[in-house]
């Protein structure tokens, strides 16, 4: 199967998290029931510990001008040295990587970098950070 390159969705910045994870990658919001549009944006369903997010909820967040963790006087803190401690041993991902780089490239900058990690090579889906593989085509 050819992948035709324009029919390509770019994510919206505003699906990468404070804590540098993508959104549009997390199966939460890949999956086809009870889809969650990302922790930036309010009104759809969200799994409870992504509601109860203590970095989403941060007073120290909420003091930044960016909108991310690395522009906290805090960062990186002890819950988002966890945070990213648990996805490098899960899922093989830094978020402390992610928040530098958003950091050093700019958000635009960074969504490119994104697009281009995350596409799957097969059908042109989303490969899902949680799972491994692309949800389109399982591949
Ligand atoms: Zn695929």
């Amino acid at each position: 199967m050819k992948v035709d390159a324009s029919s390509y969705k770019s994510f919206d910045p505003a699906l990468i998290a404070p804590c540098g994870i993508n959104c549009g990658t997390c199966l939460a919001y890949l999956r086809a029931k009870n889809r969650c549009g990302g922790c930036r944006i309010p009104a759809d369903p969200k799994p409870k510990h992504c509601v109860q997010c203590s970095i989403l909820n941060c007073v120290h967040l909420a003091e930044t001008t960016s909108g991310f963790c690395y522009d906290c006087v805090k960062y990186p803190c002890q819950r988002m040295k966890q945070l990213d401690k648990r996805y490098r041993k899960s899922y093989n991902m830094s978020l402390l990587e992610n928040l530098n780089l958003i950091k050093e490239l700019g958000i635009n900058r960074y969504i490119v970098q994104e697009n281009a990690k995350w596409r799957c090579p097969t059908c042109g889906g989303t490969i899902c950070v949680h799972r491994g593989y692309c949800l389109s085509c399982s591949k």
